[in-house]
């Protein structure tokens, strides 16, 4: 049995017999490293053995029997040559979704989900075209078995995903029944977030001297560190992020992606609004690695994005946050980042995204810690205001402390005589001056008011650095989205299905980058390579320039128009001025620290 908490130095990619195909296709992904499940399934499965993983979703165990098998698929043959069971539709399409982006490179790779309350024409059809790899919910895939729509004679391996909730969902026989009815020289792996008794039943009669690999929680403990939680859920994780800033007092962050390239883009994103961010991984020379973080000692920088790998070792005493924008692997890899804070004898703040999906990775994090993570609330819209205006009395006090005032003494006495004004008006009026780039009242009026003066141009570019947090992207509306009264051009979008992009990617891209609010995005069609969109008539350039270079899912979004006008519905009296939607405005080239003006 290998487990995986054996501190044995890290594996890369490189170092395992994958096909080429798929380790381009991880290096395109930007995976920096194997994840602990993936380095001690990867081998054993690459050399055709069979296979028991205690493993979690969270855990990158997709890619930990996907990477591997796909190395070992023959892409002449048009008959399927793994099968992976899973006990529900949604997980199904992931494994699928999953199975595409890792064979993104083996040309002419076809895979096919199948599961119960989806026609079966088009699956009858599918599978006549020929997949190289099915997945499928058990009871779906006995029916095929049964019709003889489907046939296992060129399997090689199968893998049972989610093997517990498989047997709390009632589809152990179904499973066993599958297997009888593959051939008898295969490779099962069985991926199980526990091991119940029939699950181990299972293993013992149709598994073959497997390979063991489970993930042991060593029990750590992490003291003087605060720690709390948030449940991804309505906001995109980014705005969730930028809502946090504003409210917590903090001095330097470290915040914890899982991919090189999403440390880079985060770290822009962070810069745009204003913040003073540097990314840091595993591309980046030990010397940049080393300037980067004496850069964030010395204070020029308040956040690090960062990967496992590149964050390894960092002892930074004014690292007051570790923010896990991505949830971590495993326990010890949580331990690991957490422990860069709460340095030199201070305390420490931790906060961890949570997708509803990774939250048996929380409880497991918690027990092992033995430490209660407790769930957090994002800051409402007045506690941002409150915080707001706190930091602006802070700003006054410190001003009235400036010891030369004398000339602007001067300036507002001469006012005071000429205007014949209340005192307290003036310093009203003025503090509206001050705040007016960055506004102290948040609310949804004060939201369309700037729109509005941006639109005008009256205000200075500085918008998107001290962009308010935007209130009405609590939620993307999934199914009737999009504002009836704004007619919308079509575009045609490079991601699609296959790329594992859902609709709130592209709405929270697109929406932050062209600053559109997501309510007057409309319809989305995500088709398998490419999607399309709808967006708002008159598009300034800039915006289009800008939402041309964008990435979504680490993938360029290579928007382009369709030259088709999607008709506004019959509820338009009157055109919108589409362009109003738009409230983009040039980048400044210099950026500076929210924290510092
Ligand atoms: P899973 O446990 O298979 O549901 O995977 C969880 C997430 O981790 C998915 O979003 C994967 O894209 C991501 N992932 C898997 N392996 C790696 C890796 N080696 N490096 C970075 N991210 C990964």
């Amino acid at each position: 049995m290998t487990t995986v908490s054996d501190n044995k130095p890290t594996p890369a990619f490189s170092d395992f017999s994958l096909s080429k195909p798929v380790l381009d296709a991880i290096k395109r992904i930007g995976y920096e490293q194997p994840s602990p499940i993936q380095s001690e399934s990867i081998p054993p499965l690459l050399d055709g053995r069979d296979l028991i993983g205690t493993a979690q979703t969270g855990t990158g165990k997709t890619a930990a029997f996907a990477l591997p098998l796909l190395s070992q698929i023959d892409l002449k043959k048009k008959e399927p040559q793994i099968l992976v069971l899973a006990p529900t539709r949604e997980l199904a399409i992931q494994v699928a979704e999953a199975f595409k982006t890792y064979a993104g490179e083996m040309k002419g790779f076809n895979v096919l989900p199948i599961y119960g309350g989806q026609g079966m024409d088009g699956q009858l059809r599918q599978l006549r075209r020929g997949a190289h790899v099915v997945v499928g919910t058990p009871g779906r895939v006995m029916d095929h078995l049964r019709r003889s729509t489907l046939k296992l004679n060129a399997i090689k391996s199968i893998v049972l995903d989610e093997g517990d909730e498989m047997l709390r969902m009632g589809f152990i026989d179904d499973v066993t029944w599958i297997l009888d009815q593959a051939p008898k020289k295969r490779q099962v792996a069985l991926f199980s977030a526990t091991m119940p008794a029939p699950i181990r039943r299972v293993a013992d009669k149709y598994l073959v001297n497997p390979q063991i690999v489970k993930i042991v929680s060593k029990t750590s403990t992490v003291e003087r560190i605060e720690q709390r939680f948030w449940l991804v859920s309505g906001l995109h994780k980014l705005d969730a992020l930028t809502r946090i800033l504003e409210v917590e007092d903090f001095d330097g962050i470290i915040m914890f992606v899982r991919t090189k390239a999403l440390t880079v883009e985060l770290a822009e994103k962070l810069e745009a609004r204003g913040y003073s961010a540097s990314a840091i991984n595993g591309d980046m020379t030990q010397t940049l690695r080393e300037r980067t973080i004496v850069q964030l000692k010395k204070g020029k920088i308040d956040i690090l994005v960062a990967t496992d790998v590149a964050a390894r070792g960092i002892d930074v005493t004014r690292i007051s946050h570790v923010i896990n924008y991505d949830i971590p692997y495993d326990t010890e890899a949580y331990v690991h980042r957490i422990g860069r804070t709460g340095r030199a004898g201070r305390t420490g703040k931790a906060i961890l995204f949570v997708a509803p999906r990774e939250r048996r990775l929380l409880r497991a994090i918690e027990k092992a810690t033995r430490q209660p993570i407790s769930a957090m609330e994002l800051p409402t819209q007045r506690q941002i205001n409150e915080k707001r205006a706190t930091l602006f009395k802070d700003k006054i006090t410190e001003a009235l402390s400036h010891k030369n005032l004398s000339f602007f003494d001067q300036v507002i006495q001469s006012y005071l005589e000429e205007s014949d004004v209340d005192p307290m008006q003036l310093a009203s009026a003025l503090a509206y001056m001050a705040q007016k780039s960055k506004p102290l009242v948040l609310a949804e009026s004060s939201n369309k008011t700037t729109t509005k003066e941006r639109l005008s141009g009256k205000k200075d570019s500085s918008f998107r650095k001290n962009r308010p947090v935007q209130e009405d992207q609590n939620s993307f509306p999934k199914s009737k989205r999009g504002n009836p009264k704004v007619p919308m051009d079509n575009y045609r979008v490079a991601v699609g299905k296959n790329h594992q992009v859902k609709p709130g990617d592209l709405v929270g891209a697109i929406a932050n980058e062209a600053e559109v609010e997501p309510k007057n995005i409309g319809h989305i069609e995500l088709r398998d390579d490419h999607s399309f969109i709808e967006l708002p008539i008159g598009m300034p350039k800039i915006v289009f320039e800008s939402l041309k270079k964008i990435r979504v899912r680490n993938l360029p979004l290579k928007i382009e128009r369709t030259g088709h006008v999607a008709k506004p519905s019959a509820t338009t009296t009157k055109p919108t001025k589409g362009k109003k939607t738009y409230t983009k405005k040039p980048k400044k080239k210099k950026k500076k620290s929210l924290r510092k003006d």
